[in-house]
């Protein structure tokens, strides 16, 4: 269990000589994570000393397709265990993940030490990543990445493998010191049937059908630990299945749309977002029958409406706690 004491490692350090973060999360919001870390270590160890297993949720993507200088595309990061999942590797999760590692000490998330993907579906917002993930310090990966994802996969795999082919043969052939020549390749597993894609011990993570637009398959998931259940929808338009895997769990991340920005749009793009997506007012009819513990709002849509404007939405019909994180958040 060393993420609690990597994180508080960290901060101790961050304290005793304090940095300017880089990047392009402004100073304010750095420091706000910051004690939300130390906050969330002092809430780890508190956890650790009752001899409890303790899950945390980064969120390292909350963007969407559109393009956003303050925002990776789709990744949550669930650590459990001193091990990450992540769900969906969308345009700058990786590097999300690395300042992850070196911010905040959750060393799980240091790109080698990624060692399991799943994804909800293909769409370029949560899959720009894949080759990024793939081929950072592949030559220096203990194990090979184990990818879990819609029908596609293996065959988006097969293009990255295509892509890097140049610098997967010349690492091999040359005088690096390979770590594990097999890294260079994943394993894939493409979701035949919705139900259990993972379990060892402590964790075991479900995926579920949603609707997507014309996506044949899109997934969502539900990690389930020794403390915390967790609902992640993907993209989906108002899911009847997403309410009941959400019911009484601690934490739903869903995605979202602002109905002001919604309604500023053509017809057809109107038209294409109902097809596809959740509106702010409908997630709040769904959260009203769920009760999730906690409701994460991420993949927000809103256009000329300001992002916030989905917080006031969703708060004007559901009284429960709902968040609105930008990158390198945790979810407490
Ligand atoms: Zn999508
Ligand atoms: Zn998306």
């Amino acid at each position: 269990m060393p993420i609690a004491t990597n994180i508080a490692t960290n901060i101790a350090t961050s304290f005793a000589q304090p940095r300017r973060l880089a990047g392009p999360r402004p100073a304010p919001r750095a420091i706000a994570t910051f004690l939300a870390l130390a906050s969330a270590a002092l809430f780890s160890a508190t956890l650790s000393t009752a001899a409890q297993a303790d899950t945390s949720i980064v969120m390292l993507g909350t963007g969407t397709p559109v393009p956003d200088g303050e925002r990776a595309g789709s990744g949550v990061a669930v650590i459990h265990d001193g091990e990450a999942y992540l769900f969906d590797v969308g345009p700058g999760v990786v590097e999300r993940a690395s300042q992850a590692q070196e911010r905040m000490g959750i060393e799980a998330l240091a790109p080698v030490n990624i060692e399991r993907l799943f994804l909800t579906h293909l769409h370029s917002d949560h899959v720009l990543d894949y080759p990024e993930l793939l081929g950072t310090y592949w030559w220096r990966r203990e194990q090979p990445i184990s990818v879990v994802g819609p029908v596609g996969t293996e065959a988006m795999s097969q293009g990255v493998y295509t892509m890097l082919a140049e610098d997967t043969n010349t690492r091999l052939a040359d005088k690096s010191p390979v770590t594990n020549p097999a890294a260079a390749r994943v394993l894939v597993t493409e979701i035949e049937k919705e139900g259990l894609v993972h379990e060892s011990p402590g964790i075991s993570i479900h995926a579920f059908g949603v609707t997507h637009g014309d996506w044949e398959q899109a997934y969502g998931y539900k990690v389930v630990t020794d403390d915390l259940t967790l609902v992640i929808s993907g993209d989906t338009s108002l899911s009847e299945e997403v309410r009941r895997q959400a019911s009484g769990a601690d934490v739903l991340i869903h995605e979202v749309i602002s109905r002001q920005g919604w309604e500023q749009l053509s017809p057809q793009w109107q038209a294409y977002h109902q097809y596809a997506h959740t509106l702010s007012d409908e997630l709040a009819e769904l959260a009203r029958e769920a009760r999730p513990g906690t409701l994460v709002l991420t993949h927000v849509l809103h256009y000329s409406a300001p992002r916030e404007s989905v917080l006031d939405e969703v708060r004007a019909d559901y009284d429960g706690r709902v968040l609105l994180p930008d990158d390198l958040d945790v979810i407490e």
